[in-house]
């Protein structure tokens, strides 16, 4: 079924949704974007997405061009013009188009550039990779310094999941100094003693929505949250391991760099884990 995608305050046949080549998103990964995943037809930890939709924007001085209300209108007349029912609603806001490709920001004033479509994932929530969990490689960490921004820059990313697949594996854990930083896109947790553990918030990694609604569910469960870097040797010895994203929500990861971890399937804290962060998220969805 051909989407119907916003651009720019019009929406059209995905097949005629354009931007123009002069856009800064196309030559210059001049912009952010975020991931809104739907239940139900409604909208997981919207607010959350749209916190740090004004911080990206506000980091990078691109003028957020609508207010919250203003964006849950246009996340829901997506899921209804294109009746989601589960999956994702994508929108990324550009530093819009000066008419030329020059290093210097255009003029004050320029829109910045507005689109939104969404992607069905039937099985999001009863995702059958979450029974098997994932492998992760490990690659170094070579991406830029503010990773806690929001940025269509996902080349490496994007890279970093290909070597993966090369390797046999479903993803990629990043490695700076030594320590994980991050998933290449999602956050990077382990379970060790009964406690989880995942990087401290820094510029070195995304502040994960889904990893702070973990955090809070966690405490909700009187399960102690350690916030420090691990390295590769202490994930592969940990109990358990998991991911966080939008998309992913909890998901198991069960051997690393070849290694498996415990018995190589799904640990019991994670799979509590992602229940219950189903369950609430679908309870809360808008
Ligand atoms: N880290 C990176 C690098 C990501 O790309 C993502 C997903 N966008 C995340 C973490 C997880 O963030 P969230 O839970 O908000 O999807």
């Amino acid at each position: 079924m051909s989407r119907i995608v916003h651009v720019n305050g019009k929406w059209l046949p995905e097949a005629a949704a354009s931007v123009p080549v002069f856009d800064r998103g196309f030559l210059m990964a001049d912009g952010v974007y975020e991931v809104t995943s739907v239940l139900d037809g409604r909208l997981v930890d919207f607010a959350g997405h749209m916190a740090r939709l004004a911080r990206s924007l506000d980091a990078l001085g691109i003028v957020n061009p609508h207010d919250d209300a203003g964006w849950l209108a246009l996340h829901r007349e997506a899921v209804a013009r294109n009746a989601l029912v589960e999956g994702a609603v994508y929108l990324q806001v550009t530093r819009g188009s000066a008419g030329d490709r020059d290093f210097a920001y255009p003029p004050a004033g320029t829109p910045p550039t507005v689109v939104l479509f969404t992607q069905s994932k039937p099985g999001l929530a009863d995702n059958p990779a979450a029974r098997s969990g994932w492998k992760v490689i490990s690659v170094p960490d070579i991406r830029w310094g503010r990773r806690d921004i929001k940025t269509v820059q996902l080349l490496y990313p994007a890279m970093a999941k290909m070597m993966a697949r090369e390797a046999g594996a479903d993803d990629a854990w990043f490695v700076e100094e030594g320590l994980v930083t991050e998933g290449s896109s999602n956050n990077a947790w382990i379970v060790a003693n009964g406690r989880l553990i995942t990087r401290a918030l820094s510029p070195e990694i995304l502040h994960g929505i889904t990893r702070a609604a973990v955090m809070r569910l966690a405490a909700e469960m009187q399960m102690e949250v350690e916030e420090r870097a691990f390295t590769i040797a202490e994930a592969q010895a940990a109990d358990e391991a998991l991911v966080t994203s939008a998309t992913a929500f909890v998901m198991p990861v069960v051997a690393i760099d070849g290694v498996d971890l415990g018995s190589g399937r799904p640990g019991p804290v994670v799979t509590r884990l992602r229940a219950i962060y189903i369950e609430e998220m679908r309870r809360a969805a808008i």
